[in-house]
């Protein structure tokens, strides 16, 4: 019989990790922790394991690791230092005459052995930060229970520091699980994930798909899991509303593999959780696994580090004054540090957790509401911190000189580094976001767009949806790089505007052929240098 691979680390009491670096040295595939093996191999990695632990246990290694990087590297130093002073006394070392390779050729050896125990002690570093809770986006479709799920998991989850007392929204919250806590962005929707991203910054660790069990796959499922691919984030799939006799979660699960996300159930990896935001059936393995794929990530922060976060969400009170909720990645944000945003700075005067209590600091994966912004931040902006305010006014008179400078130099053509060099051998992407009336024309399109692919360019459709675009999809154009085609099917005003002013190509057709002309001038463009 097959064993889940998670079941069989926890018997064993060792990491996921370490159990999938085992199944690695032993050349065994798998799909992720919760793929199965074959007994054999469990009795095998059981001998191995109880092997390690018998002789020079495996866990060992991870004990102490900075003493050995360090003989590591103090050894390639000295080998260094011999290999010049010989090399000034004789021609060749016996160390030469062994290896066959010259001074110079040793030399640079060691300095590439110097540098690999660089990063082997630079990846012991990281291993040595603490583990940070998993920050966690709920996307799917319009009335599929986003809300609802998220407000199941306050309820029951947060416990409200005032008694009675409602809890603010703020953006963020954070869970207590039997796992320790995961931090839910609470904007429902992709929109805020996408302008976040849009921003360069990646607030999100792991994003639940919520599909309800009575309607499948909609356009907007399809969009939520586009986002979530674009930004490499893992996903989890919540089929909501079990709880109502139409449901049908087989139905969500085999329509799942028609858009090439096959559920574990059918021989693939994608993880789906059949949830009730009613009831709340369910909700409590949907956090386990939210933990899991937490686990497998391996999330670290330094709370000791520099100062990093990111705007979630910000708001004006008519007393208080503007209250940015903030997002710290790295380090600890303190009251009374000064912080930079964008072109603006403030100091912390107050801060309040996502349950509403005053705190003093907060270290990485905290929400925190903070008092001192004069002007409200958008969502996504960056936030950093300095010493004092004038690092602060210097800082921001940097990047208002660098924005002026980007503002002249985008007034001039361009001319690339690949412009002048020609096309590099590399194959090629065009990214393209397919919008048509049917679905029909929609297969017809991505039909023909298969047979133009070349081994220099690929075409990557990072969303083929049915309906005019929105500007979700410009959003998602513009953090991927990709081309907006439209066919028999009209943007609004405001998503013409939107893709005007984030200098996306959007464009729309009534004929396929012209459509696939404009294909055909994409590839081309990606293939010959432009002048
Ligand atoms: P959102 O648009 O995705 O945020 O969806 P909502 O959370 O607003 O839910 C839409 C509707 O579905 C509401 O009327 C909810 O009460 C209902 N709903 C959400 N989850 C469930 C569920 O698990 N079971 C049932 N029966 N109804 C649900």
């Amino acid at each position: 019989s097959k064993i889940r691979i998670y079941t069989i680390a926890k018997e064993l009491g060792i990491e996921n990790a370490e159990m999938l670096s085992i199944l690695d040295d032993l050349g065994i595939e798998y799909k992720s922790v919760s793929s199965t093996i074959e007994e054999d191999t469990v009795e095998l990695i059981k001998g191995i394991v109880a092997e390690g632990r018998g002789s020079a246990p495996a866990v060992a290694q991870t004990d102490q690791p900075q003493p050995e990087k360090q003989e590591e590297v103090n050894t390639d130093t000295v080998q260094n230092d011999q290999a010049k002073t010989e090399k000034s006394r004789v021609d060749q070392t016996p160390a030469q005459a062994d290896s066959g390779l010259s001074a110079e050729e040793l030399a640079e050896l060691a300095e590439l052995e110097a540098e690999e125990a660089a990063e082997q002690a630079a990846a012991a570093a990281r291993a040595e930060l603490p583990h940070r809770a998993p920050v966690v986006t709920i996307m799917g479709h319009v009335d599929h229970g986003k809300t609802s799920l998220l407000d199941y998991i306050r309820s029951s989850k947060v416990a409200a520091k005032e008694a009675g007392g409602i809890t603010q929204h703020v953006g963020a919250f954070e869970a207590k699980t039997s796992k320790g806590r995961v931090v839910f962005i609470d904007t429902p929707g992709h929109e805020a994930f996408t302008s976040i991203r849009a921003r360069g910054a990646n607030v999100a660790d792991i994003a639940v798909i919520v599909i309800a069990a009575d309607d499948s796959l909609m356009p907007q499922t399809r969009e939520a899991i586009a986002h979530a691919q674009a930004a490499k984030v893992p996903m989890l799939v919540a089929i909501n509303k079990v709880d109502l006799a139409q449901a049908d979660p087989e139905r969500v699960k085999a329509d799942l593999t028609t858009i090439n996300l096959v559920p574990e159930d059918y021989g693939g990896d994608v993880i789906t959780v059949p949830v009730s935001a009613r009831t709340g059936e369910g909700v409590e393995d949907l956090l386990e696994y939210i933990s899991l794929t937490a686990e497998l990530e391996d999330l670290r922060a330094d709370p000791k580090g520099e100062f990093g976060g990111v705007i979630i969400e910000s708001r004006v009170d008519k007393q208080a004054g503007v209250l940015a909720t903030v997002m710290v990645q790295e380090g600890t944000l303190k009251v009374g540090d000064f912080l930079v945003v964008g072109e603006n700075y403030g100091k912390v005067k107050a801060m309040t957790d996502s349950a509403g209590g005053r705190i003093k600091e907060a270290g990485p994966s905290t929400p925190v509401q903070i008092l001192g912004f004069s002007e409200s931040p958008s969502s996504g902006e960056l936030v950093s911190r300095t010493e004092n305010e004038h690092a602060a006014r210097e800082l921001i008179a940097g990047r208002e000189e660098k924005r002026r400078e980007e503002e002249e130099a985008r007034k001039k053509p361009k001319l690339s580094l690949d412009d002048i060099l020609g096309p590099l051998s590399e194959v090629q992407t065009v990214n393209l976001i397919l919008r048509a009336d049917t679905q029909g024309s929609l297969e017809a399109i991505q039909g023909i767009l298969a047979k133009k692919e070349t081994d220099d360019v690929k075409l990557n459709v990072l969303l083929a949806g049915i309906g005019a675009p929105t500007e979700g999809d410009v959003l998602l154009a513009s953090t991927a790089d990709a081309t907006i085609l439209c066919f028999s099917v009209v943007p609004s005003g405001a998503v013409k505007k939107a893709a005007e002013n984030k200098e996306i190509d959007l464009k729309s057709y009534r004929i396929i052929y012209e459509m696939i002309d404009e294909v055909d001038r994409l590839i081309k463009g990606n293939l010959e240098p432009v002048y």
